[in-house]
């Protein structure tokens, strides 16, 4: 174990998500064209939750299709970070991280940016936002009027 590799020899240094999980594979590849995709059960109708996942988790059918999303949500929860927990955030606090309720149904981790941390409420209408990376994308949210 280096420095910079947990006991799983995943790099701490930088934030990564594991874009190679078999069900997430659609989720990251979808976000690089700049579509918020979620898993539609084809048999009882309803979203699945995030993280991407086998089975629905309403019916557990795995009967399901990666359906794109309208990107608005309202802000469920959130917190703010004033101390860097983690090496790859050193020097980006404070940040925001939202439990986003998407108008689909799914619930997403993410962050509110584009706002001073004091100024997220919880039922903030937020739209989606795509956040271009080296390997993948992140969606992240902003707030809307
Ligand atoms: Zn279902």
């Amino acid at each position: 174990m280096s420095e910079s590799s947990d006991n799983r020899g995943r790099n701490v240094r930088r934030v990564r998500p594991f874009l190679e999980e078999f069900e997430a594979k659609p989720f990251w590849a979808n976000l690089r064209e700049h579509k918020l995709t979620a898993q539609h059960c084809k048999a009882c109708g309803k979203f699945f939750t995030f993280p991407p996942q086998g089975s629905c988790p309403h019916c557990l059918s795995t009967d399901y299709e990666w359906t794109q999303l309208s990107g608005k949500g309202k802000v469920y929860s959130f917190v703010s970070y004033h101390r860097a927990w983690h090496p790859a955030y050193e020097g980006k606090t404070p940040y925001n991280v939202s439990l986003v309720d998407l108008d689909e149904g799914p619930r997403l981790i993410s962050n509110v940016i584009d706002c001073p941390p004091e100024q997220v409420k919880i039922g903030m209408p937020v739209q989606v936002v795509y956040e271009d990376n080296d390997e993948f994308t992140l969606p992240k949210f902003r707030p809307v009027n």
